[in-house]
């Protein structure tokens, strides 16, 4: 994505931006309309004194996608004024950082320390013009001659120097003369202002030290809030804008640009810097914990940097889409960490292949499969609605691992995967039985002994009904594989309040390692490829990875576990009879495997209601007999439009997603509204990918979804006529990779699919496009 269009910029179409119209966007649209610029110019200024975070790609998302929706310009300025600190590595690092992220600054990229001349000429002007003057006092003179908030300052005795006085003494300084804080520069602010920052603020200091770029050929340095502004004047920035804690600088901002007559009038304006539950977003507090080692370095996976991001394997479309979520505001507020989680989810649950690993391992020995025998059975790699394709084969043979999680001994009711006596599938493959449990010494299960009904490949069994479905990986097959679950770095949401240190906060269990086992499939993938383990997680191969020895990372669970465990935990009632202490199922890394054993009687009534009478799968009717609320919610969309499943799937994954935190009884959509949207969905109205947009519209509105569909036009196109001229056009104009198609990479039918979804805006129906490429390409 260049930013680099010289042309008259013009006020893009709502539907056409990148950033969610704010009140920045009204000040741009106002100033194009009103002839103040006719092109707009941003910048990104990092000072380059530690690795981005997450914060930082807030304030870049906005000024670079501000650029790209105007056709303007986006700038990168190492703001690098203070030599001290700053370091080529983190230059470096911020510079990938940002392309990373999917932005370019093409040939705009600035240091502060390019300007070094250009800034000290201005303040030589400002000398000449009576505005500046070259103070003695010490550093702690300086403090107390500023006053308080509530009492004024004094001038400096220095103050009535003469020009003459003050230009030598000024150019002895740059000359080297006098040590570090013999004397500062200083504008003639107002030492009586109630801005304590417009009381003679300071201009120019001494510092002998080495800068990584100029070297040793200054040791006067400007000060922020001098080279700030004069910068962004030099590079033509027409709308410069920064975090709200500079609200108080803005003025000094305007001082420098009004009396050193730089050749552009910058304005600054200030937004809500993003605040993160459950992790810190400050450079010196992050450095502190890498100095510290409480975490591996910056790019830790359970750090907010952008480093740390990446390396966990969130997709840089994700980050943006979290950022423009997020939005800009005039206020600060904090954010829930669970939004992130969903842009993250909401991202990879479209691209992901899925596939199987088991990360407790426990064996189960199939004794009517044959020896030495194996099958390759097929196994899809994406979900129906998912407009991917693609599958592999995945080996099956006598001895199967399977999650310990998924095997209890005395079940509970309602509990649909292994135990004794019953049956269960094993996903893509047979139905299996549990015949024996085998024990250690100590009584811990070692092993199960089990059979299989060979006549279950891709149907149900006879006469009876098996409704659980488990993930596993065959034992000769298996690839042994490190995995690394991560979790919160803190366990207070805002790590910084109260009296304790950050650092005393840190979760102990931020870090949980496993060893697993991962079909042999992914081998042969790219290192990068983000994969879905099923019913487990999104997870990606690690740096530390090699051929030999997997390693994973999980990049986000399926689902918030967090947000389980703080929506009212199913106590149970202390006043009733001791029930015998339920068989707990053996515990497993990720979320609690079975919060139905924890739930009360009238919470378990509504659990084996969902599941017998509506047929919902084990995990929506935890989740919605675990939350009265929802379960409400549900019960009374369900009256509505009574397909149930797709009703609580709908509830389940993208209601309580997009709701980002805030309550069901508080949403503007009412259960008969949530109904009409899956109604339109199942009723191929609408895809379920513009379902998506509808129903946060929906939120933000109030409105139904009829209403929303009809005024933005966002009816499926389930026209073959409409479709097959793109269809046709798409086919010709990417022989090569129809030929790769024909030659057997049948992965690409994807691509063309994705390609015709992208260009109908997401509009065409997907099964459509799918059989029609499909025919198209024999
Ligand atoms: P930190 O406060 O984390 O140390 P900083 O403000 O010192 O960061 P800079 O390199 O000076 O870091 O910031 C570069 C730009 O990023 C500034 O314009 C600043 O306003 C913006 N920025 C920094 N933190 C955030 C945040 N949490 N949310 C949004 N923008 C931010
Ligand atoms: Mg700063």
């Amino acid at each position: 994505m260049s930013t680099n269009a010289p042309t008259h910029n013009k006020i893009p179409d709502d539907e056409a931006r990148i950033v969610t119209p704010n009140f920045i966007t009204d000040v741009i649209d106002a100033d194009l309309e009103s002839g103040k610029h006719d092109r707009i110019v941003t910048r990104f200024p990092p000072e380059p004194n530690g690795y981005l975070h997450i914060g930082h790609a807030k304030s870049i998302c906005l000024n670079a996608g501000l650029a790209l929706d105007y056709g303007g310009q986006f700038n990168l300025r190492f703001d690098d004024t203070n030599p001290t600190t700053e370091d080529i590595e983190y230059v470096e690092a911020i510079r990938a950082d940002v392309r990373w992220l999917g932005f370019d600054w093409g040939e705009h990229l600035y240091h502060a320390s390019d300007f070094f001349e250009e800034l000290y000429q201005y303040a030589e002007k400002l000398i000449r013009d009576g505005k500046a003057y070259v103070d003695s006092l010490s550093e702690e003179e300086i403090r107390a001659y500023r006053g308080t908030v509530t009492e004024p300052g004094r001038n400096s005795p220095y103050r009535k120097r003469s020009v003459e006085e003050n230009l030598d003494l000024f150019r002895r300084m740059k000359a080297g003369e006098f040590e570090d804080g013999a004397h500062v520069l200083r504008a003639k602010g107002d030492m009586a202002s109630t801005n304590m920052k417009m009381r003679d603020p300071l201009l120019y200091r001494i510092r002998h030290a080495h800068h990584y770029r100029t070297g040793d050929a200054w040791c006067i340095y400007p000060m922020y809030d001098y080279a700030h502004p004069l910068c962004d004047a030099l590079e033509h920035v027409t709308h410069s804008l920064c975090s709200l804690e500079f609200e108080n600088n803005r003025e000094v901002y305007d001082w420098a640009i009004e009396h050193a007559e730089p050749p552009a009038r910058p304005q600054q304006y200030e937004f809500a810097r993003l605040q993160l539950d459950y992790t810190v977003l400050s450079k010196r507090k992050l450095i502190e914990l890498v100095r510290g080692k409480y975490v591996s370095g910056w790019d830790d996976p359970r750090l907010p940097t952008v480093a740390g991001l990446r390396r966990r394997g969130v997709t840089p479309a994700a980050i943006r889409d979290f950022a423009n979520r997020v939005g800009v505001a005039k206020a600060n507020s904090r954010t829930d960490i669970a939004l992130l989680e969903h842009s993250i989810r909401d991202d990879l649950n479209m691209k992901a292949p899925r596939v199987m690993a088991v990360l407790e391992p426990l064996k189960l020995v199939i004794t009517n499969y044959p020896e030495g025998q194996r099958e390759l059975l097929d196994a899809p790699y994406y979900p129906h609605d998912v407009p991917k394709e693609g599958s592999r084969g995945v080996p099956f043979s006598r001895e199967v691992y399977i999650e310990r999680g998924d095997f209890m001994e005395e079940p509970p009711k309602g509990f649909y995967r292994l135990s004794p006596g019953a049956e269960v599938r094993l996903r893509y493959g047979y139905v299996v039985r549990c015949d024996e449990v085998i024990k250690d010494d100590q009584g811990h299960i070692t092993e199960l002994r089990g059979s299989y009904d060979p006549d279950t490949l891709g149907k149900a069994p006879e006469g009876r009904k098996v409704r659980g479905a488990i993930q596993w990986v065959s034992v000769p097959d298996a690839l042994d594989a490190e995995v690394r679950l991560y979790d919160r770095l803190f366990n207070v949401a805002d790590p910084d309040a109260g009296e304790a240190h950050f650092s005393d906060h840190l979760n102990p269990d931020s870090l949980v390692t496993v060893r697993g086992f991962v079909e042999p499939s992914v081998a042969t993938d790219a290192d990068d490829t983000r994969y879905q383990f099923e019913r487990q997680g999104y997870f990606i191969r690690d740096n530390d990875s090699t051929a030999d020895a997997l390693v994973f990372n999980r990049i986000v669970p399926l689902r918030d576990s967090w947000a389980k465990q703080t929506t009212e935990p199913a106590k149970p009632d202390p006043k009733k009879a001791p029930t015998p202490e339920p068989q707990k199922a053996a515990p497993t890394p990720d979320a609690p495997r079975n919060p139905v054993l924890e739930f009360t009687p009238a919470q378990k009534s509504r659990f084996t209601q969902y599941v017998d009478k509506l047929g919902l799968s084990d995990n929506d009717a935890a989740l919605l007999a675990g939350n009265e609320a929802l379960a409400d919610y549900f019960d009374a969309a369900v009256n509505h439009y009574d397909d149930a499943k797709s009703v609580a799937n709908w509830v389940v994954n993208e209601l309580s997603g997009a709701m980002s935190g805030s309550d069901v009884t508080d949403i503007e959509v009412s259960p008969e509204q949530l109904a009409g949207l899956v109604r339109l969905i199942n009723d191929d109205v609408i895809s379920n990918r513009i379902g998506k947009d509808v129903l946060a519209e929906m939120l933000a509105t109030g409105s139904d979804a009829d209403t929303i569909v009809e005024a933005k036009g966002l009816r499926q196109i389930s026209d073959e006529g409409e479709l097959e001229p793109i269809v046709t056009r798409l086919i010709s104009d990417n022989s090569d990779k129809v030929d790769a198609y024909r030659n057997g990479k049948t992965g690409l039918l994807g691509f063309f699919v994705g390609q015709v979804m992208r260009e109908t805006g997401g509009q065409a129906n997907p099964q459509m496009v799918q059989k029609l490429v499909q025919q198209k390409l024999g």
